[in-house]
């Protein structure tokens, strides 16, 4: 049995207000998940307070690292059950499911070793002092996650909130409330005391908002649009806390005319249908330059048509997106960009599956800038290509939009990758591979893409704060 209701205290609580999770493969409905109330957000964020001042602060840090150990090896023991979940919420296919919820793991596994490494500084000021630095843990943090790689965003937060010795009230995405809450049965089985985490199912606009604006937490961590990251920081700058916002983009991919059309091509069309294009470092552009341009077109549009696109299960290329809304936005995105620019390939519906959030790949070419597939993140297996003469030119467009996530460059040319990567507006540059790195890379956005760093060891300035101690020393 799936679990179904709010996670608390480690106790399982039922309200009588519920949202439902569909399949967006089949449009059938998953199950009921208990909805989270002002009562019902106070208990956790009262929960989370008394295990921070509790016993997660009398756990010593090898200690957490050991409980986060478990909870790796627990997710991996039941990768197939959370994988399952995982493409039926999310319809990606089912290989990939599994590697997302591997890497929820490899959170867990990577901020294990952390936990007891996180070291303050001593400062000098000569011998009539000594002043040193503590990291303490920021204390309660928030969780506001996506709906896309639910486990995995999941991971990316909390589990260094907890090495860090924070403990998490975590509110999924209303798409995809269950993964969550089998993470929960893991956690207790692990051994995580009960308060460390709770998680509180529920819509944005109440739940999420009572969450963002509620003043027993020190910090909010959320992913998702532009438009509710601005919420969420309006509602945190109330009581004065931080905020982590990873926001989305619209990456560009760079090739130069040295670059190799096959390899351009094959990452390009990784980094657009992946996950069906609902990846927030998606490589949504791809501006070519105009040497390579027509070879490199034809390969991604062949490549484009050759992606099997169908059931998660039968473990094809390409699911659906995620939601009926999600598809109604695509689908009007292609109807704007067929008014704008040339469509190569893609379009429509699959013709072959009925039922379903499915589209087709697709790839517009010629497509200026300024305008909207140009600009606006699609969320979607919608790739738009542009050309460019030269390096100022492709500089030029890549950072014409509001966002910088991510960007690509393809080229053997290593001075002009360096000189590029530097003035792009992106938090992340691939260099001849496109989402190359892992956890312990840095990853966040400049301009509207967001605030802050997480993974690696960046991330540890989100959950810790700096408390300076001097001593005068002098007899
Ligand atoms: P969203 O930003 O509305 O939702 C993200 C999370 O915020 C969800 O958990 C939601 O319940 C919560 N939320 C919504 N309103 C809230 C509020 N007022 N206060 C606090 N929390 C609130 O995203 P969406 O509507 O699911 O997706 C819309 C677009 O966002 C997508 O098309 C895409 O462009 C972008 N997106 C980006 C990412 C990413 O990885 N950066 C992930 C998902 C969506």
């Amino acid at each position: 049995m799936t679990p179904n209701r709010l996670f608390i205290d480690n106790q399982w609580i039922n309200t009588n207000d519920t949202l439902a999770s569909i399949n967006p493969a089949d449009e059938s409905i998953i199950g009921e998940v208990a909805c989270a109330g002002q009562a019902e957000v106070d208990a956790a964020v009262a929960a989370a307070r008394r295990a921070l001042n509790g016993v997660w602060r009398k756990t010593t840090p090898w200690e957490r690292g050991r409980v986060l150990a478990k909870i790796s090896a627990l997710i991996l023991q039941n990768i197939n059950a959370l994988a399952d979940m995982e493409m039926r919420e999310t319809g990606k296919p089912i290989t990939a499911a599994h590697g997302a919820v591997h890497s929820a793991a490899r959170y867990f596994e990577f901020y294990a070793g952390v936990a007891d490494k996180i070291q303050g500084t001593s400062i000098p000021l000569g011998e009539n002092y000594v002043d040193f630095t503590l990291r303490e843990p920021l204390g309660v943090t928030a969780h506001i996650l996506p709906w896309n790689v639910p486990l995995n965003m999941l991971a990316r937060g909390v589990a260094p909130a907890l090495a860090a010795g924070c403990t998490a009230v975590v509110k999924p995405a209303e798409q995809t409330p269950h993964g969550a809450l089998q993470l929960a049965q893991i956690f207790i089985d692990a051994g995580l005391p009960p308060g460390v985490v709770n998680i509180i199912n529920g819509r944005g606009e109440t739940t999420g908002a009572m969450l963002s604006s509620h003043p027993g937490i020190d910090g909010i961590t959320f992913t998702g649009s532009v438009a509710t990251g601005a919420a969420v920081m309006r509602a945190a700058a109330e009581h004065i806390k931080p905020v982590v916002l990873e926001l989305g983009g619209k990456s560009p991919i760079i090739a130069f005319a040295d670059a190799k059309p096959e390899k351009v091509a094959t990452e390009a069309c990784k980094g657009i249908y992946s996950n069906t294009g609902q990846y927030c470092d998606a490589g949504s552009r791809l501006l070519l330059n105009d040497r390579i341009h027509d070879a490199v077109l034809e390969l991604v549009v062949e490549k484009s048509r050759a992606i099997n696109v169908g059931m998660p299960a039968e473990n094809v290329d390409m699911g659906p997106l995620i939601s009926d809304e999600q598809h109604r936005r695509v689908m009007d995105y292609i109807r704007r960009g067929k008014e704008s620019a040339v469509l190569a390939c893609g379009g429509g519906r699959p013709a072959t599956l009925e039922k379903g959030y499915f589209v087709e790949p697709t790839v517009f070419d010629q497509v200026d800038v300024g305008t909207d597939i140009s600009q606006h993140e699609i969320f979607g297996p919608v790739l738009s290509v542009s050309y460019f003469g030269d390096e100022d030119e492709a500089l030029h467009i890549a950072n014409s939009t509001d966002f910088g996530l991510a960007a690509g460059i393809f080229t053997q040319d290593i001075s002009r990758a360096l000189r590029l990567a530097s003035k792009l507006d992106a938090g992340t540059v691939y260099v001849n591979e496109y989402f190359s790195g892992e956890i312990a890379s840095p990853f966040g956005g400049v301009k509207k893409s967001g605030i802050g760093r997480e993974r690696g060891l960046e991330t540890l300035a989100n959950y810790t704060r700096i408390k300076n101690v001097i001593i005068n020393i002098s007899s």
